[in-house]
């Protein structure tokens, strides 16, 4: 006997922080909602956000905290579910906010709260869940979204794909979500590493590895200048790494894909205008008894001194009193602009997040519906947006996934 073929109102595609938001929003509307999620479990790359304590927002919101083809984009979805209805939506299903400089962290103190309130409510909801389940294809065929998978074909009246990007594939983001897309016609933005570290070139990456110094680190592309940034510089062994370098990466990301020329400037000074530092060497190197190396002790990292007086063309030894105004202005300028060509950006694996992905010129920007599939709907980083560091990207999966999954029920509503 023919089985009769089991149809959900909706079929959500990840369950990451997008994907379980979505589904909530989408059963508190009274749809019913089926998760497909092809890792063990829901919500691993939570577990790892904030090291471990997960920054799930931030006050500070606004278009210049995110990027992609059209930063504009988000404007309307971050109306609809905004960063207050963000914290009201997290202390409604258990998370206690601590805040620090308008960074938002649950007072737990742990990642795995968020993923363990999130399930909870959609448990409370009674949205299945399962897990370990490979799709193979997705396709629409006639009202009706089908999806092939290992365990058989899954059908549903609305499909919502919240697969993330390549970002820490080991989370289950392997980039797949976007290849059933590729084939139902949509256009994906390449994607690129972001929020990640750079590689740059230089033999003396060795010599300094393991510093952290607070500096302002200037991107040029093409000998344009992008960015600044200031915050603590972590230098290793292939590059540099920290946060200001993480809010530069996508844009130095983007570039070496297209080629480009990227360099770096670093400010090992940024505290000090610009005639400040040349006269506080000035004095410095006026000090009787010490050597050109002496004369920078308590200004820089010990390991950094070396470094900055050979790219100068100081000796190291020679009395402070004999370096001369020339070889200052040398000094200051290897300080003040000290050059990195950067090569490459670390891969995948150990980026924070994607830049790239389903170009929004083909999603409604106010429902998150393909313009192109009726009833199929996206979420999260598989857009083509990504978030500065800071809590932006959770925001951005959390407000999407609360607006795709209301838009996917209120269109199942209209048409019954
Ligand atoms: C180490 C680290 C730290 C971070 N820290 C922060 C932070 O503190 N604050 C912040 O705002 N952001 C942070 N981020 C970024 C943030 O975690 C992500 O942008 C966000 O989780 C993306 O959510 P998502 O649901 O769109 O994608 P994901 O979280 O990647 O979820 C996608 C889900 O879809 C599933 N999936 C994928 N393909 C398929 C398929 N074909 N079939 C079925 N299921 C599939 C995956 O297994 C996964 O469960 C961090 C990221 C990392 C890696």
């Amino acid at each position: 006997m023919k089985q009769k073929r089991k149809i959900s109102e909706i079929i959500v595609v990840g369950a990451g922080a997008a994907g379980m938001t979505a589904a909530i929003f989408a059963a508190r509307a009274g749809a019913d909602v089926l998760v497909l999620e092809h890792m063990e479990t829901a919500g691993k790359k939570i577990l790892a956000t904030g090291n471990g304590k997960c920054n799930y927002t931030n006050s500070r919101q606004g278009v210049e905290n995110y990027y992609g083809d059209d930063p504009a984009f988000v404007l309307q979805i971050m109306e609809r579910f905004s960063f207050t209805d963000t914290l009201s939506f997290f202390e409604e299903i258990g998370i206690y906010p601590r805040e620090k400089d308008g960074y938002y962290y649950p007072a737990s103190g742990q990642a795995s709260s968020v993923r363990e309130v999130l399930l909870t409510e959609l448990g409370r909801l009674d949205v299945k869940i399962i897990y370990n389940c490979a799709i193979r294809s997705i396709e629409k065929q006639n009202d009706l979204f089908c999806l092939e998978t290992k365990s058989g074909n899954f059908y549903s009246k609305a499909c919502l794909m919240a697969t993330g990007g390549c970002a820490a594939k080991k989370t289950g983001s392997d980039g797949s979500g976007f290849l059933y897309l590729k084939k139902m016609g949509h256009h994906v933005i390449p994607v690129v590493p972001a929020l990640v570290q750079l590689q740059g070139k230089g033999a003396f990456f060795k010599e300094i590895a393991g510093i952290r110094a607070e500096a302002m680190i200037k991107l040029y592309i093409d000998d344009h200048p992008i960015l600044a940034e200031r915050g603590e510089l972590q230098l290793t062994d292939f590059g540099i790494s920290g946060i200001p370098v993480f809010q530069l990466s996508r844009f130095a990301a983007r570039a070496l894909n297209e080629s480009k020329k990227v360099y770096v400037q670093i400010d090992f000074s940024p505290e000090l205008a610009k005639e400040e530092l040349r006269e506080l060497l000035i004095r410095r190197y006026n000090r009787e008894g010490i050597s050109a190396n002496q004369a920078l002790v308590g200004m820089y990292n010990r390991k950094l001194i070396p470094l900055f007086l050979r790219l100068a063309d100081i000796e190291e030894t020679v009395e402070a009193a004999k370096v001369s105004r020339k070889q200052l202005s040398r000094l200051v300028k290897v300080i003040r602009e000290f050059h990195v060509d950067i090569t490459g950006t670390k891969k995948f694996d150990a980026a924070q997040t994607t830049a790239g992905g389903v170009d929004t010129t083909e999603i409604n920007n106010a429902t998150l519906e393909s313009r192109l599939v009726s009833g199929l709907y996206f979420a999260g980083e598989m857009i083509d947006i990504d978030g500065r560091c800071g809590g932006y990207n959770l925001q951005w999966a959390w407000s999407s996934g609360c607006v795709a999954g209301r838009s996917a029920a209120e269109k199942i509503r209209e048409k019954i």
